[in-house]
């Protein structure tokens, strides 16, 4: 299996922002306000808005994200690579994968995810992940090895991954 398989599932932009989205409710978003837990998310903005003061959250504000704007897919297709290779995982690597042409945001965006998820947290990273796409396709059968090469590195289309969950 190419290791730039393993990548093909995490790049799906609207996947991936909808993934880190659970995440986040998953750990549980806190109001920077009013300190209260209670949100809702606000379509219209892609934001989670406070049930009690109506403060909203951006996605990434009090993240590992905060100040990147580097896409969403990025952020899984490290932490995959992350739980495969651990912190072996070089910059040379991520970028292959990625198809990113700058070598500095990426080099600060995957120091910080090294430092700041443990391994615990990587996995419930991915689990989230898998649920969002199972949820998605009604079936858990995405998965690493039952992927096609995609020679180009450019995000894949929700289209193209119903194409392989249906085959
Ligand atoms: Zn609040």
């Amino acid at each position: 299996m190419s290791l730039l398989g393993l990548t093909y599932v995490y790049k799906n932009e609207e996947l991936s922002v909808e993934a880190f989205k659970e995440y986040r409710l998953n750990k549980g978003v806190v109001c920077k306000k009013c300190g209260s837990q209670q949100h809702y998310w606000l379509m219209s903005k892609q934001q989670f808005q406070c049930v009690d003061c109506r403060f909203r959250t951006t996605l990434r504000s009090g993240t590992v994200l905060q100040g990147s704007k580097l896409p969403y897919s990025y952020f899984f297709i490290a932490v995959n690579l992350l739980t495969k290779q651990g912190n072996r995982l070089t910059l040379d690597d991520f970028q292959k994968h990625t198809g990113h042409k700058y070598y500095e945001p990426l080099w600060e965006f995957l120091n910080k995810l090294k430092i700041n998820l443990d391994e615990k947290e990587r996995t419930l990273i991915l689990s989230t992940y898998s649920d969002v796409l199972g949820k998605r396709f009604h079936s858990g059968l995405i998965t690493d090895n039952v992927l096609p090469l995609k020679p180009e590195f450019e995000l894949v289309s929700v289209q193209e991954l119903e194409h392989v969950a249906a085959r």
